[in-house]
């Protein structure tokens, strides 16, 4: 079935067909907002020196098949890895101990980890923290056959698309649906002609994730009492806008509640923190109205996962500001910390200490036993150790993705570049990276994709399916909200290694079930 499905899908298209999709996929975007700022390398800055243009999102003009098993375990596992990620984040001596392995051979880590020492020594005064995370997987498919569901990675900072991913479903919709009656949009095909993508709730489940931190926080701080908002702390020169503002609008008209948009480079002219109120509420002052204050309840988080953004210490002192605050983060340092490529692969080991049952002591033992199916063989480069042997041996290496502690795409080395790359690093350094088997998804998938630069490229493609949850917890470990909801299908040609749409190197997609 996985093969055959494969086979005869997308249509073949004529070329009055792709002309005919190219056309209505390009205008409905920027109708609905499925759009991205483009980059330098597609318009020179001379050419838009204002920043005004957009264009569309990176996407697919086909959804792609994907198997309906893999989708409902994935969806089924979300709400208990929201909790295994609060319950790793909550156990700051387990974490701690993880870090203290990488802090000689990780400067990132270890200014992160100093930020939290910081915020320890005088006090957190806030106990609430929020995630909104994605899992990302593949559908990988085993000599058998069968396709069985194996994470790729765990995003506790900064998932994003979820704004994006609902409106290509959308627009995957109404192709497949409009007009009124046969749909004439695209060639026949069984799969086409039967499904239709499914609902994409991530705008929701995202929101609702703000929304119950934003509730949480309770009543102003302050004396006299101010009004309260959210904040999303931003990259300044960020290109995928629209995909925040899904969440923001969403926020202001269904939830009511007040969000504003701070860059990373003005939180410490834009908010402070009151020297004389021992409960440190975070104060918002908009550039744009300078006699009005609020109170933030919630900082989301969509910069600082990289340590590019952190360009002098004045970076590192509003990240402090930030987390030494009574607003709810969204994440905590330690919540971003338990998203390190060494936590997974700690939890992938097969033997030694059973990790994933102690965090997961509540969880009906079936339940953790599937969320340990989906992790895929992992290791570290400890002298003697297996991931030594297979990540130094060419032939082995081919199988194989070498992964630093880094989020946001780039920062792999992949296959065959694998034993050099390490011989080219201190041995010292090694102890920085794991080594994870790759994970081989449907071999005869096709796609053809609209890049943001109108280029239509039809081929071989790998998709990545990513689900969205959101939880709320205290540091003891209580829970007081956990959802999920929503997906993220990525697609890319099959030669290539990365994965991010932002990067570059894939094409937003929805999916169609088998
Ligand atoms: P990042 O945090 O930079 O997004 P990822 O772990 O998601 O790092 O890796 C980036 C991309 O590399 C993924 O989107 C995926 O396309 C590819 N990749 C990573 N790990 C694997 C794997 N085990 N098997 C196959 N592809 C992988
Ligand atoms: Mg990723």
């Amino acid at each position: 079935m996985t093969q055959s499905i494969y086979s005869n899908y997308p249509p073949e298209l004529s070329s009055a067909q792709q002309k005919f999709l190219v056309t209505a996929v390009k205008d409905w975007a920027i109708q609905n907002g499925l759009a991205v700022r483009p980059s330098p390398a597609i318009v020179a800055n001379e050419s838009n020196p204002n920043g005004v243009l957009a264009t569309n999102a990176p996407v697919t003009l086909f959804p792609s098949p994907f198997p309906r098993t893999c989708f409902t375990e994935a969806n089924a596992l979300q709400e208990v890895y929201n909790k295994l990620y609060a319950s790793i984040t909550c156990n700051e001596e387990w974490l701690g101990e993880i870090v203290k392995g990488l802090i000689e051979v990780d400067d990132f880590v270890s200014n992160l980890w100093k930020v939290h020492l910081a915020v320890q020594k005088e006090g957190y005064v806030q106990n609430l923290a929020l995630g909104l995370f994605r899992s990302d997987y593949m559908a990988h498919v085993s000599s058998s056959g069968e396709p069985a569901l194996k994470q790729v990675e765990f995003n506790t900072i900064s998932s994003s698309f979820g704004g994006l991913s609902a409106r290509v479903r959308q627009m995957h919709t109404e192709l497949l649906t409009s007009p009124p009656g046969p749909s004439v949009n695209y060639p026949f095909h069984p799969l086409l002609n039967s499904e239709v993508p499914p609902e994409n709730t991530a705008v929701e489940t995202l929101s609702s994730g703000l929304a119950a931190a934003h509730e949480a926080y309770g009543v102003s701080k302050s004396t006299p009492t101010l009004p309260l908002c959210v904040v999303f702390v931003v990259q300044a020169t960020e290109r995928n806008v629209f995909d925040q503002h899904a969440l923001s609008e969403h926020l202001k008209k269904v939830h009511k509640i007040p969000v504003f948009r701070v860059a990373s480079v003005d939180i410490l002219e834009q908010t402070f923190i009151p020297g004389d109120n021992s409960a440190r509420p975070l104060l918002y002052r908009p550039p744009q109205s300078p006699d009005s204050v609020f109170e933030v309840t919630t900082v989301y988080l969509r910069a600082y996962y990289s340590p590019d953004e952190y360009t002098s210490s004045r970076d590192w002192d509003a990240r402090t500001h930030l987390e030494r605050s009574a607003a709810i983060k969204c994440p905590t340092v330690l919540n971003q910390l338990s998203g390190c490529k060494k936590v997974q692969q700690i939890l992938a080991e097969p033997t030694g200490l059973d990790h994933l049952s102690s965090f997961l002591k509540d969880v009906d033992s079936s339940l953790v036993e599937r969320v340990r199916g989906t992790f895929a063989p992992q290791y570290d480069l400890s002298p003697g150790s297996k991931g030594r042997e297979l990540a130094l041996n060419p032939v082995t290496a081919m199988n194989h993705v070498l992964k630093p502690q880094r989020e946001g795409g780039g920062n792999n080395i992949y296959k065959a570049d694998i034993p050099e790359f390490l011989q080219s690093l201190p041995e010292s350094d090694w102890k920085g990276w794991v080594l994870m088997e790759l994970i081989n998804p449907a071999p005869n998938a096709q796609n053809v994709a609209l890049r943001n630069d109108g280029e239509v490229l039809r081929g071989d493609v790998i998709s990545e399916l990513g689900i969205y949850g959101t939880i709320l917890w205290e540091d003891t470990g209580k829970i007081l909200h956990n959802n999920q909801g929503g997906y993220l299908l990525r697609t890319k040609g099959k030669e290539v290694n990365e994965g991010g749409v932002a990067a570059g190197f894939s094409s937003l997609d929805s999916v169609l079930l088998f």
